[in-house]
């Protein structure tokens, strides 16, 4: 990559490898929030067990990202080990570093992410 100088992949290694062991603590203690809800189903009123069932959906769609993310980091460490980590999966262009410093683990530059949609 041309203009990777800035680019410390151990850097971003050692970042990425922090972010997933908080993530992994965090999909750990979502997974005791939502045993709760269906422990405490039967004691709970009508309206409160709507409050349960909703904040349980929205912990099973907040655990559902962080799982993204978390393969999203293994991506990305496993790119940072052959080398190839900034450089898009797509074209092969380096990524811009504005980019990669918003989005560490996005594999490919902003053209290919948005001509696939994302
Ligand atoms: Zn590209």
């Amino acid at each position: 990559m041309s203009d990777g100088s800035d680019i410390d992949p151990e850097a971003v290694r050692a970042a990425l490898i922090a972010r997933r062991e908080g993530l992994l603590r965090l999909v750990g203690s979502s997974a005791e929030a939502r045993r709760t809800v269906v422990l405490d189903q039967s004691r709970v009123g009508r309206l409160s067990r709507m409050d349960a069932l909703q904040s349980q959906a929205m912990a099973v769609e907040t655990d559902r990202r962080r799982k993204v993310e978390l393969q999203q980091i293994e991506a990305a460490l496993g790119r940072i080990e052959d080398g190839d980590y900034g450089t898009c999966a797509g074209c092969g262009e380096a990524i811009a570093r504005k980019r990669l410093a918003l989005n560490p683990t996005t594999p490919v530059c902003i053209d290919c992410a948005q001509s696939a949609g994302r």
